[in-house]
């Protein structure tokens, strides 16, 4: 009995040495790599395709719009409507291949290309302007524009580029002019030498209170006969400077641009005469500068 006693706390002292022999051996280590990422607004576009497995430009959270919570260049903050210090407004900004009805004179005197010239990150701006412009509805542009701090009642589609490039800006345009009822557009084009786009542009955008559409006209519309297909619209017309005095083959009075006759900067919000003069037919003259 005695003999079994001893055995027993034998054996409990040996079970006791032995836990606490265990317990100073160290667990196997495992191999974990964990990813750290930044917050969402520093995070680069790769990252933010690892973290949230984002397809470009897609909707992916399924909430109907593309916007920052899909991905980085949807990031409000991101993108532009430019700030164009000359006019005195915000400029949405497009790409020299937008231009699909350039004339011959202007192609010659092309801004663009000038701009393509001088400032070697054009081209990437854009890509990403193209970006902005093919991708952002109506409401996105409306909460953008709600955060500048300098005016935004008069906006211009484009300064760079073409508003009505084919069918889907149509589109664009008016989910702008729709979401932004309080802004007016101004929209100088030269759309209006594709027979289709010209009888979109009438029927569906022209109508709109918050639109100035401005034919834009140069020296080759004379040449190609094209001019004539302006009547009854307003105009923009630039490359003659005689035209004023001389007249065009329709009899038009034309309204010296303040802007340009007396090189003045910032006037264009506060023009009442020339572009976004209401309910009445306006030809502008834009003088050589
Ligand atoms: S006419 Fe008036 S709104 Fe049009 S470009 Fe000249 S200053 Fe600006």
């Amino acid at each position: 009995m005695r003999m079994n006693l001893h055995m027993d706390k034998a054996i409990r002292d040996m079970q006791r040495n032995m836990e606490k022999t265990m317990k100073h051996v160290r667990k196997p280590y495992k191999s974990r790599t964990v990813m750290r990422f930044p917050k969402k607004k520093k995070m680069t576009y790769p990252m933010a395709s690892i973290r949230y497995g984002l397809r470009p430009f897609g909707d992916r959270d399924r909430d109907g719009v593309a916007n920052v919570f899909d991905c980085k260049p949807y990031d409000i903050k991101k993108q532009d409507a430019r700030w164009c210090a000359d006019i005195g407004m915000f400029t949405i900004d497009r790409p020299k291949q937008s231009c699909r009805h350039a004339t011959p004179f202007c192609a010659e005197h092309c801004y663009n290309k000038k701009m393509y010239k001088v400032f070697k990150g054009m081209k990437k701006k854009d890509v990403r302007n193209e970006q902005d412009w093919k991708n952002w509805s109506g409401r996105q542009w409306k909460e953008h524009l709600d955060k500048k701090r300098k005016q935004t009642s008069r906006v211009r589609l484009m300064s760079r580029g073409e508003a009505f490039s084919d069918d889907k800006d149509v589109e664009r345009v008016k989910d702008i002019l729709e979401h932004n009822p309080k802004r007016t557009f101004w929209i100088p084009t030269r759309a209006w030498h594709d027979p289709h786009l010209k009888q979109r542009i009438e029927q569906e955008v022209e109508s709109y209170p918050n639109v100035r559409v401005l034919y834009s006209t140069d020296p080759s519309d004379f040449e190609t006969g094209e001019y004539e297909k302006t009547k009854g619209h307003n105009t923009m017309f630039f490359g003659d400077d005689d035209i004023v005095e001389k007249g065009d083959s329709m009899g038009r009075k034309f309204v010296k641009c303040e802007k340009t006759y007396e090189h003045k900067k910032d006037v264009c919000p506060t023009c009442e005469e020339g572009c976004f003069k209401k309910d009445e037919e306006v030809h502008i003259h834009l003088k050589e500068h």
